[in-house]
């Protein structure tokens, strides 16, 4: 069969092999092992969250032997979390420390510590026990039954304010229909992945990764564990309407170029409409020698599609700047330490 890859310019053709046969690969050829788990949690600003969190996660591994790993990654937090975490886990075993140097974000700090991991498995879950860690088990179970992916779906959110709970349903659903991924409504990073998983996630290398649509976007066995979302327990969220905004973006941005397919329609729309307006203004001024009285309804309509060219502009410049992004090629995060706990 004839590889479109043929018809690329040479040099262009081998960087798309090499990232091409990446995939073309069995993403693993040894025999998946389903024994070890890995839990990974980011940490930004996590002080008063971090003494109940790993009396939480000790808690937990003492009844579930099976995490055998704990990688936390701190994101660049100015306050005292990372010394405070190395204090708390010198004695303890199996604890990795990534930390960044500066705050990268939370979903590079998931994929630093889903690179950093080695267990059959990782759990990924927020440091502030809104995932609750009672649901592991479940997960755990599914991917011993032959699951790649166990995502959690939240059925319900605890303490938390109605506007982000409302803007949180908002963008689940608009990301249904903006993209053509099969992203599961309502699940957010918490989730188990199989090193398979993992790996081939890791390989995808995009400069702002979108964790979970990009973990949805791989395939494998994919199955859905519904649990109630708890109230942050300490500490206040780290994420400002500033940054969910952000993050809405580059999630959509990333998976799909409706907005610019809808602004080609909107273009084409007002086009025939302005057309149709100026047939209308040569009738009224050729036939019924009429002047055309109310020049601020003009001045309104000049207003108004300014606006609507300035709107696509910008959203043209997302996706321009995402492009940007992705071939200056820079590392996605730089790790500034990591530290292993002593047992
Ligand atoms: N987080 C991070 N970097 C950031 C913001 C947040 O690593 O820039 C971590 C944070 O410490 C927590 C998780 O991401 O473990 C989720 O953040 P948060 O609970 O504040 O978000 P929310 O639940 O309010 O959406
Ligand atoms: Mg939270």
């Amino acid at each position: 069969m004839p590889d479109a890859l043929d018809d690329a310019p040479a040099s262009d053709a081998r960087e798309a092999v090499t990232r091409d046969a990446v995939f073309r690969e069995p993403v693993s050829r040894e025999a998946v092992s389903r024994e070890t788990v890995a839990l990974v949690i980011p940490l930004y600003h996590e002080e008063a969250m971090l003494p109940i969190l790993l009396a939480e996660v000790e808690r937990f591994r003492a009844a579930h032997p099976y995490v055998t790993e704990v990688v936390l990654v701190d994101d660049g937090s100015r306050d005292g979390t990372r010394a405070l975490a190395r204090h708390l886990t010198a004695g303890l075993t199996g604890y990795t420390l990534v930390g960044f140097s500066r705050n990268f974000g939370h979903q590079l700090a998931v994929t630093a510590g889903l690179a950093a991991s080695t267990a059959d498995a990782a759990v990924i879950l927020d440091a502030d026990l809104q995932d609750p860690l009672d649901v592991i088990p479940r997960m755990v179970a599914a991917w011993r039954g032959g699951a790649d992916v166990a995502y959690g779906v939240r059925a319900a959110r605890e303490g938390e304010t109605a506007f982000k709970k409302a803007t949180a349903s908002a963008f689940y659903r608009v990301f249904r229909w903006m993209t053509d991924t099969e992203m599961p409504l309502d699940a957010g990073d918490f989730r188990l992945v199989s090193r398979r998983v993992a790996d081939a996630y890791l390989r995808l290398g995009e400069q702002q990764p979108f964790v979970r649509g990009l973990v949805s976007w791989l395939g494998f066995r994919q199955v859905a564990i519904p649990y109630e979302r708890a109230a942050r327990a300490a500490g206040e969220t780290k994420y400002p309407l500033r940054k969910m905004l952000r993050f809405a973006l580059s999630g959509l941005t990333a998976f799909s170029d409706k907005p610019l397919r809808i602004a080609s329609w909107l273009g084409f729309a007002t086009a025939a409409l302005s057309l149709a307006g100026l047939f209308w203004v040569l009738l009224v001024k050729l036939v019924w020698h009429d002047a055309i009285p109310g020049w601020s309804s003009l001045v309104f309509a000049a207003f108004f599609f300014g606006g609507v060219q300035l709107f696509f502009l910008g959203v043209l410049g997302l996706y321009v700047g995402r492009v940007f992004d992705e071939v200056r090629g820079r590392p996605r995060y730089v790790v500034e330490d990591v530290w292993r706990s002593e047992g």
